[in-house]
């Protein structure tokens, strides 16, 4: 199936590694332009060389912005004016129980992962629309519906999502732009590495026995009974953000292996 991505150009947030790095490969072997994100220089020129490798010519480039920082975000979008396709992946988790998270944590949860994508949305929709073809992916969570007990503050950044996503859908009626949010389920990103060992610590195991009492016992609805490969999300959101996709919009697609009971 060709995706007819040749010629578009994409922004990718949060992409020098995890979901985001895959989703960048995956455009990129599509026929994309891509310019990928992190937030130091040097972390975002090592995955530019990194993606040259896996896909030799590829169309890449990279800017440094931390997207906890609203004049980051400013300066991006000075340097990269318009793109075709925006994908919202930057994000942070971390369990921490409930009475422990305090005000600039929750402040800082909603910075990244919820206002990274408002300012970023806000700045190329017009384009898009304008156009009339552009795509904005939001990567949410199945967190966003099923609020994760050990992190709540990450849960409800995620649920925020489904709503900016949705309500950015009603603008676009009758044009060629979309908007949709792809939730993916437990997946191997180095993050998620990060995430296992301090569940490990803070229960006194190893990582190992940790992952599979992640299965057991925090996410026993899972029908894949595995954490999926970053490319298994890569490949759902690269088929969102082509021209194949055009009749899905305001959508909220789970990718999250059967985890959430419910058939739709
Ligand atoms: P990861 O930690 O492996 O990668 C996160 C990326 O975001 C990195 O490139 C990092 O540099 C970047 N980033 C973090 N904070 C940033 C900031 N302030 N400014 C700019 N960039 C920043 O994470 P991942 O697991 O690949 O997650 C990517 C997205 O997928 C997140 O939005 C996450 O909520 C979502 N998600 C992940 C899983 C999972 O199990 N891995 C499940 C559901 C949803």
């Amino acid at each position: 199936m060709d995706l007819q991505l040749k010629g578009k150009t994409a922004f990718v947030s949060g992409s020098t590694q995890g979901i985001g790095y895959a989703i960048a490969k995956q455009l990129l072997l599509e026929g994309a332009a891509v310019t990928i994100n992190g937030r130091t220089e040097a972390r975002v020129a090592e995955a530019v060389e990194k993606l040259k490798g896996h896909v030799p010519g590829a169309p890449v480039n990279g800017i440094a912005a931390d997207f906890s920082k609203a004049d980051d975000v400013r300066k991006l979008t000075e340097q990269l004016p318009g793109i075709d396709i925006l994908v919202n992946n930057a994000g942070i988790f971390e369990p921490k129980p409930f009475t422990e998270i305090t005000d600039e944590e929750w402040l800082r949860f909603f910075e990244v992962n919820v206002m990274s994508g408002i300012r970023l949305s806000r700045h190329y929709f017009p384009g898009m629309l304008e156009k009339n073809w552009g795509r904005i992916i939001f990567i949410s969570s199945e967190s966003a519906i099923m609020i994760p007990e050990e992190m709540i503050h990450y849960g409800t950044t995620k649920t925020a999502q489904l709503s900016i996503s949705r309500g950015l859908a009603l603008l676009t009626k009758n044009t060629g732009v979309t908007v949709n949010t792809i939730m993916p389920g437990p997946t191997k990103s180095e993050g998620v590495v990060e995430f296992i060992k301090q569940v490990a610590e803070s229960k006194g195991i190893t990582p190992q026995e940790a992952e599979k009492d992640f299965f057991k016992t925090m996410r026993p609805s899972s029908l894949l009974q595995r954490f999926a490969d970053v490319a298994e999300i890569a490949n759902m959101v690269t088929y969102i953000a082509s021209p194949l996709s055009s009749a899905t919009n305001g959508a909220a697609l789970k990718a999250e292996g059967g985890l959430v009971n419910s058939i739709y």
